[in-house]
């Protein structure tokens, strides 16, 4: 059995998703409700899950109490890096102080495998691309932060207590799953391909590019937007390493190649077969020029395969489901 917390979110779904695809076991611990869409008239998602927080020692111990562990997949936290520059005590509380009631619980109930998602922001202004596991980390804001301490914490937790964990510093998470029931749905959304999709849906009359000026081809900021299908595989590879490993590993997830904002935009004009209007701002504060993952540690240890690393079947899977949320 996999406890999966923040498993109702837009990456959490698709690690329950491909958890079942494997045959798994998994529980599910948000403080929302997990998702019920319905294939053929049965549950697409048809995993206990649990309905709180972090925070809650009652409801974890309850939680660890009913059912037997064999590992934690740890998703749940908070990821707006501007909210997290306004309202840091937020984020602190979530990302590390939930986080440490989670270690806490799992140490009472002898659980001592957890994957753990972290982040590409770890990585802040990276000197050069592909960036690799061992390069400076530098976060630049609470959030980046809030998952680094995380990260420590496990590695102090390791030396001490023996906890074995698989840390993924995920890239840009985007698309949906094939079966176009579950997909990207942020309150607010602040990520790029849905901001995009929702203007030929009408939800929003343009879609701002955040800065010109960037030394790239086109002088919009370039990322590494990897399928979430894909990495929510990497979970179940992580699980299973963990079953025997010795040794607690930290992965860069991503796909290895970058794509611009404008081919971002071109490419959901192609799929939409629309113009999509756009407004051109200056930079965000805090984004990096450039973030592209060097994935060969995570190809090379846990044979992990991208299958849909191209941007069109990208921007398409998050076209179906953006479509059918209307
Ligand atoms: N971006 C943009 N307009 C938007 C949202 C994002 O130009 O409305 C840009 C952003 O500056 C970054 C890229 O799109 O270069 C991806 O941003 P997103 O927020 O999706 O992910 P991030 O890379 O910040 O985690």
């Amino acid at each position: 059995m996999i406890l999966v917390t923040g498993g109702a979110g837009y990456i959490g779904t698709h690690v329950v998703r491909s958890l079942i695809r494997h045959g798994m076991d998994v529980v599910v611990y948000d403080r929302r409700p997990l998702p019920q869409p319905l294939l053929d008239g049965k549950p697409f998602l048809p995993v206990p899950f649990v309905v709180a927080d972090l925070a809650d020692r009652q409801a974890l111990d309850e939680t660890f109490e009913k059912y037997e562990f064999e590992a934690v997949i740890h998703l749940a936290g908070d990821i707006v890096v501007s909210e997290s520059v306004a309202e840091p005590e937020k984020y602190y509380l979530n990302n590390v102080g939930g986080g440490m009631s989670l270690l806490a619980a799992m140490r009472r109930y002898g659980v001592m495998k957890i994957v753990f998602s972290s982040t590409a922001a770890l990585f802040g202004l990276p000197e050069r691309v592909p960036i690799l596991e061992d390069d400076p980390v530098r976060p630049i804001n609470p959030y980046g932060r809030t998952k680094w301490m995380f990260e420590q914490m496990l590695d102090d937790y390791d030396r001490a207590y023996g906890l074995k964990f698989v840390s993924l510093r995920y890239f840009n998470a985007s698309g949906a799953d094939s079966s176009g029931l579950i997909g990207e749905a942020h309150d607010p959304e602040t990520h790029l391909i849905p901001l995009v999709l929702e203007v030929p849906l009408q939800k929003r009359p343009y879609v701002s590019i955040f800065g010109t000026d960037y030394d790239t081809p086109d002088g919009t900021a370039i990322r590494d937007y990897i399928h979430v299908s894909d990495l929510a595989e990497a979970h179940v590879l992580a699980v299973k390493y963990l079953r025997d490993a010795s040794e607690s590993r930290c992965y860069n997830l991503g796909n290895g190649r970058g794509h611009s904002v404008r081919e971002v935009i071109a490419t959901a004009e192609e799929v939409v077969g629309a113009s999509i209007r756009t407004v051109e701002t200056p930079r965000r504060p805090g984004d990096a020029e450039r973030l592209i993952a060097g994935n060969e540690r995570i190809i090379n240890e846990l044979s992990w395969k991208p299958n849909y690393n191209d941007l069109n079947v990208i921007v398409e899977s998050a076209w179906r489901w953006h479509k059918g949320q209307n």
